[in-house]
């Protein structure tokens, strides 16, 4: 490993990006597994931080995650100041860790460590995509 396929594995990891986006555009919310050692990487990764292989597939995050913990983000980063206040929440999915937003429908009440959660692409104005937590 030297340089050279430093500037080769950060370009793929853009590509990847990209990848992540098209998929979200679809409807997926889509993490990679090392095809070596099965690590599963959210966001997803190129090369594998457990074994160094970059035989990667990707998968779709399925199923109920859990709320494992949560807070409330007054005021938004730049470009998405109207957004706040929002609830920034990380939750788990199998052996994921995932960061992400509620969906502004779980009233604030309503929040409570543990609770099942599944994770779905949304669409956004200006052809923006993202993804967000909702009640399982
Ligand atoms: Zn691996």
């Amino acid at each position: 490993m030297d340089f050279a396929n430093f500037g080769r594995v950060s370009f793929t990891s853009e590509a990847k990006v990209a990848d992540f986006v098209t998929y979200l555009d679809q409807g997926k919310v889509m993490a990679t597994r090392c095809k070596q050692c099965q690590a599963s990487y959210f966001p997803p990764r190129v090369d594998c931080s457990s074994c160094f292989a970059s035989d990667m597939e990707w998968f779709e995050i399925k199923g109920n995650g859990k709320l494992i913990t949560y807070t409330e983000v007054n005021y938004g980063p730049s470009g998405f100041e109207d957004d706040a206040p929002y609830i920034l929440a990380l939750a788990e999915f199998g052996d994921l860790k995932i960061l992400g937003r509620l969906s502004p429908d779980i009233k604030p009440d309503n929040i409570k460590l543990g609770m099942p959660l599944k994770v779905t692409a949304i669409k956004l104005p200006d052809d923006r995509v993202s993804y967000q937590f909702q009640p399982a």
